[in-house]
């Protein structure tokens, strides 16, 4: 028996900052952002949870338990997907070069170092530069082997979209314009694929009229909170792209890629006054833009894990996706509509499986 759409929401909140007991072979440890973990499907949709083996949660038979009560959520570990048996012709193995995120997402970093990863300026819960440091990944992906993988993995994995991020870069686009010749590589090599670019605000606004023209489906402008003092706090040197920056920068990609193919993280647990949090959701989506909203959950390697942060307790991730999910509701918008990304995929939150 199913249990309510408040219950089933606290309960995924619950299961999704205190993880899972599975045995996953896809996951994602270090790299850019906010979230590493397993990557499972539940309930058909992809999920990314964290492999806990103190958990109260485990997996059995396809289901998930606590204790010995089943949840009634049906649970595939996703599985290793067949392109990561393969090389480059210029010899770099393609999981160094882009991995299968959830079911069906290609995600790659193109350019893995950010100008900003000095210890005083990252962002606490990033270690976009750790993965480069352990061998997982090189350090910059030319458009050519991306297309090479990006083939492979359509062909033979069933990917459906994909996703490119990139460390901050010195130039003044930020690293938009690496991005723009590789989503066109990409699409020539796969027509059709639906690609998420995602970037800092850059100082040319043109260049997103580029990145649309490349093809790019949708994109990701993230300034992870509203709130200056937590920007601050948690991010120093991407504070100090001024707020009014991010302003421009979502109403003029609204204006390009179109309402609801722009989206932005909102990270749930940066000690944010959660009544501020969903307003400043409430504003984005009056803008046209997705604010996907996320538990941030402290992976090993960052500076907030290093310094004893913790997830964001369950019943305020509920509440705070609750809230945002009903305000997408009456705004019309879904993550999937978003076409590609993170919103779209919705693995790293909880808004798709709260209805948003
Ligand atoms: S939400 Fe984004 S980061 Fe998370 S699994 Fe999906 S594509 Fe990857």
């Amino acid at each position: 028996m199913r249990v309510g759409i408040e219950e089933d929401l606290e309960t995924r909140a619950d299961i999704a900052v205190r993880g899972v007991r599975v045995d996953a072979p896809v996951q994602r440890s270090k790299g850019a952002g906010p979230s590493d973990d397993g990557h499972l499907v539940v309930d058909g949709a992809n999920a990314t949870l964290p492999l806990n083996p103190e958990s109260p949660y485990v997996v059995q038979d396809g289901r998930i338990f606590r204790e010995t009560i089943d949840l009634g959520l049906s649970v595939t570990p996703v599985g290793r997907p067949r392109f990561y048996d393969l090389s480059t012709t210029d010899g770099v193995p393609y999981r160094k070069i882009a991995l299968l995120h959830g079911k069906d997402v290609l995600a790659t970093t193109v350019v893995q170092t950010c100008i900003r990863y000095a210890e005083d300026q990252r962002c606490r819960f990033c270690t976009i530069e750790e993965s480069l440091r352990s061998g997982a990944t090189v350090a910059a992906k030319t458009p050519q082997q991306l297309a090479e993988v990006a083939e492979a993995a359509v062909r033979l994995d069933g990917v459906r979209q994909m996703v490119m991020t990139t460390g901050t870069t010195s130039g003044p686009d930020r690293g938009a314009r690496h991005l723009v010749r590789c989503v066109r590589a990409v699409l020539e090599a796969v027509p059709g694929l639906p690609i998420q670019v995602q970037i800092e605000p850059p100082g040319d606004l043109g260049v997103l009229q580029d990145l649309r023209d490349a093809g790019a489906t949708s994109i990701g402008i993230h300034v992870e909170s509203l709130d200056d003092d937590v920007r601050r706090r948690w991010m120093p040197g991407k504070s100090t792209v001024p707020m009014a920056e991010y302003e421009a920068a979502w109403a003029e990609a609204v204006r390009v890629f179109g309402r609801n193919r722009v989206s932005t993280y909102l990270l749930i647990g940066l000690g944010e006054d959660p009544d501020a949090l969903v307003e400043g959701a409430g504003r984005l989506i009056d803008l046209g833009v997705y604010p996907f909203a996320v538990p941030m959950r402290p992976m090993v390697g960052t500076l907030a894990r290093r310094d004893g942060a913790t997830a964001p307790s369950p019943a305020l991730v509920a509440d705070v996706t609750g809230r945002i999910a009903a305000l997408l509701r009456a705004a019309g918008m879904t993550g999937a509509d978003q076409g590609a990304g993170c919103a779209a995929c919705g693995a790293c939150g909880l808004l798709s499986a709260a209805g948003g």
